[in-house]
């Protein structure tokens, strides 16, 4: 049993906590004192993964899509009058079935929406692209082969996404492994008991402005743009 002792528990196992792990993934900074969701800035400015994810792209995804989900989860939030509910976002995702019936398909869209986005961001940084060191590093070697093996399944999952959604790479605590997966719309991993730990947005606002309809070219090019650095840190959070 692999332990996570940075934060008391084991998994997997009866001790894992899967709405405990997502909590930690919680970012105060984007509520407000009246429990609504902001949209957190950009970590880089518009312009900074050119010419991976051209600067108007980058606009419209933040300002106008992302300020959707933000707007729509904190509207389906307060419609069950849960805007203060204690639980950060990936903790609720993560536990879905304790949120009343007739807001879990609006909470799983724009909430799941909602931390996709603040994820995808900080998934990716100016100068990025290369790949993941140390355990990361080893542990896509022992689950995929190879990091070039890697890289062609995730491809391939992202590129056969029917209609919108997103490519992952996740964290299975059911059975401590690496996995890569897609999810549907704005569907989240921890939704279905996974951490994600990178994840690319395949709808076409992510790409179509200068890929048009060519989305495993934007895929191929936006492996340039991603930040290791964090996708190691989110491993080694939930696993040891
Ligand atoms: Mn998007």
């Amino acid at each position: 049993m692999a332990c996570v002792r940075a934060f008391q528990f084991c998994l997997p196992g009866p001790s894992w906590k899967f709405s405990e792990v997502a909590e930690l993934y919680k970012r105060s900074s984007e509520r407000s004192d009246m429990g609504k969701y902001k949209v957190p800035p950009l970590p880089y400015e518009y312009d900074a993964l050119e010419p991976h994810i051209d600067e108007e792209t980058a606009r419209i995804h933040h300002t106008a899509h992302q300020t959707a989900y933000a707007d729509g989860l904190n509207e389906v939030l307060s419609s069950i009058n849960a805007l203060t509910h204690k639980n950060y976002i990936t903790g609720i995702l993560s536990d879905l079935a304790s949120v009343p019936e007739a807001a879990r398909d609006a909470i799983n869209f724009f909430g799941g929406g909602y931390d996709n986005h603040r994820m995808f961001w900080e998934s990716m940084r100016p100068g990025g692209g290369g790949g993941p060191g140390g355990r990361l590093a080893d542990e896509i070697g022992v689950y995929f082969g190879s990091f070039t093996e890697f890289k062609r399944k995730f491809e391939s999952v992202a590129a056969a996404v029917r209609g919108s959604g997103w490519g992952w790479l996740v964290y299975n605590p059911t059975y401590a492994r690496l996995e890569v997966m897609e999810t549907q719309d704005e569907t989240s991993p921890w939704t279905l008991r996974r951490v994600p730990l990178l994840g690319i947005d395949v709808w076409e606002h992510a790409y179509y402005l200068r890929y048009e309809n060519r989305r495993e070219e934007y895929i191929g090019s936006w492996w340039h743009t991603v930040n290791w650095g964090e996708v190691e840190e989110r491993y080694l959070r939930v696993a040891e």
